[in-house]
């Protein structure tokens, strides 16, 4: 059964550029966490599709564990406001701690995330996300992304854990719709 987008809609990535990139970045990441027992933290529920896959490419003894942030809603708008919902229930103190997030867009959410993680005195900080909307991203937030799936354009995109009022993350691919 193949999951429908019922709109209308622009392919952005499909499921086997998707999967080749999932690969890629997770060797990326065995190289680099070589000698490493990473703790990898997904926000909720956006990277959830993409935490999966990517972990099943990562040949590391790891562990994994999840926050939740306030999101858009059913908007299609960045809400300037950043709230942590669910909190992690394991010590990252010492940790090397890798962020997975779906999509950067203003930056607002992972600057957030990162500050809050980084007063627990992680041993290593670092972020890993499929999609950067580059052109989006609010000024004066610095951001280093240490792993980059794609550059995607400033629209609005559904599939592969993202949502429009929390449908079609199932997905396997990226789409762009409009209002
Ligand atoms: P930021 O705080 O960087 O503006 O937004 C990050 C969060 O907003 C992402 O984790 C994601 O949940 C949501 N987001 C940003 N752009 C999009 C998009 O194009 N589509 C969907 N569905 N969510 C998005």
């Amino acid at each position: 059964m193949m999951a429908v987008l019922d709109r209308p809609h622009e392919l952005i990535l499909s499921e086997s550029q998707i999967e080749e990139k999932v690969r890629e970045l997770g060797s990326e990441i065995t190289n680099d966490y070589f000698d490493k027992t990473p703790i990898i933290v997904g926000i909720l529920k956006g990277s959830v599709t993409f935490l999966a896959d990517l972990i099943r490419s990562i040949d590391l003894r790891l562990s994994i564990d999840f926050i939740a942030v306030s999101s858009y809603g059913s908007e299609m708008k960045s809400s300037e406001v950043v709230k942590i919902l669910h909190d992690m229930g394991t010590s990252i103190q010492g940790r090397d701690v890798l962020l997975v997030e779906d999509i950067v867009d203003t930056g607002l959410t992972l600057a957030y995330v990162v500050e809050n993680l980084s007063i627990k005195h992680p041993k290593s900080l670092k972020i890993c996300a499929l999609l950067d909307k580059k052109e989006a991203r609010k000024p004066g937030i610095e951001l280093k992304i240490d792993y980059v799936g794609f550059e995607v354009p400033n629209k609005f995109l559904v599939g592969y854990g993202l949502d429009y009022d929390e449908y079609y993350r199932n997905l396997p691919f990226v789409a762009a719709i409009s209002e």
